[in-house]
């Protein structure tokens, strides 16, 4: 089906028309979302269902519900001719890019809230849940209903966003959503820093400074398979790296609660985020002694 190799679509139902057939032949379909401002980070997803699927979406929407600063949704990268040449180059058979009234058409005024929410609230509340108020459940409430819409047999998530990562399995087995959730590993700069849409907000001073987040971790790493058990330790030993940054969090939780960890018995999670300017960067590893 050439005539469809990353074919743009916008509607939901024209996409429900041109999968149908597809899957009533027996083909498997790979969902990869995205907000777009596509990098290498996201090319691996493309890249993996690829490999693993016939049919190829990825989505790309810049979802409202999940900005909790009208201003960081404002400044988001919108670069959808370049996204769809690397949707193109990797393979994908259909670009679904809806606009936010296609998604959230019950509106009855410009701005109004989706009136069913999928909320995920224990694993909400840590890590960034904090300073990100309402982020998970827009995200979570947009990926349920972009599996609703696309009914994909395998959906990829990226590792970079490991909370989101959780949440989401959390949900897919909460409700009983017939999809497999892979993981996909996080693709880095050569200085360690992870690959992020926000990164090309950063000023050549702050791109330099950004690389303290992922040389924290690994530091962290490091202190724990060399035989450190104590998070606060850790955290302490770490801290100094931050000084020319601003920290939001550096957290050492366990990896399917998110809960925060003192001794490190087992794998976990450690995470953090900073602020370069207006810039918010996340990035974590999952580590076991
Ligand atoms: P986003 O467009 O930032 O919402 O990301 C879309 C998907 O790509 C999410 O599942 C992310 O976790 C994943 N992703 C973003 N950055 C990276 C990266 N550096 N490596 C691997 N996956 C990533």
């Amino acid at each position: 089906m050439a005539e469809l190799v990353a074919g743009l679509v916008k509607e939901i139902a024209t996409l429900r028309k041109l999968l149908a057939p597809r899957r009533a032949a027996g083909e498997t379909v790979g969902l990869v979302p995205t907000m777009g401002a596509l990098h290498a980070g996201h090319r691996r997803l493309l890249e993996m269902a690829r490999a693993e699927t016939d049919v190829v979406v990825a989505s790309i929407f810049v979802n409202p519900t999940q900005f909790n600063r009208a201003e960081d949704l404002d400044r988001y990268p919108r670069t959808l001719d370049q996204d769809l040449d690397v949707c193109r180059a990797a393979g994908v058979d259909l670009v679904f890019a809806p606009s936010a009234a296609e998604m959230y058409p019950a509106a009855m005024y410009p701005g109004e809230p989706p009136r069913t929410w999928v909320d995920v609230p224990a694993l909400s509340e840590h890590l960034c849940g904090p300073g990100r108020p309402g982020h998970f459940r827009g995200v979570a409430t947009v990926v349920m209903k972009l599996l609703q819409i696309v009914q994909p047999d395998r959906a990829y998530f990226g590792e970079k966003d490991a909370q989101q990562l959780a949440i989401i399995r959390r949900m897919v087995k909460d409700l009983n959503v017939p999809v497999s959730v892979v993981a996909v590993a996080t693709v880095r700069e050569p200085d360690g820093l992870a690959m992020s849409s926000r990164n090309r907000h950063l000023t050549p001073d702050e791109r330099r400074r950004a690389a303290v987040l992922s040389q924290a971790l690994f530091a962290a790493r490091d202190l724990v398979q060399r035989g450190e058990r104590s998070a606060e330790a850790i955290r302490t030993s770490v801290a100094p790296l931050f000084e020319a940054v601003q920290l939001e969090y550096f957290s050492i939780v366990d990896p399917e609660t998110l809960v925060p960890v003192e001794r490190i018995d087992g794998p976990v999670l450690i995470a953090g985020a900073i602020w370069l300017g207006a810039t918010r960067l996340i990035d974590n590893l999952t580590v076991a002694p």
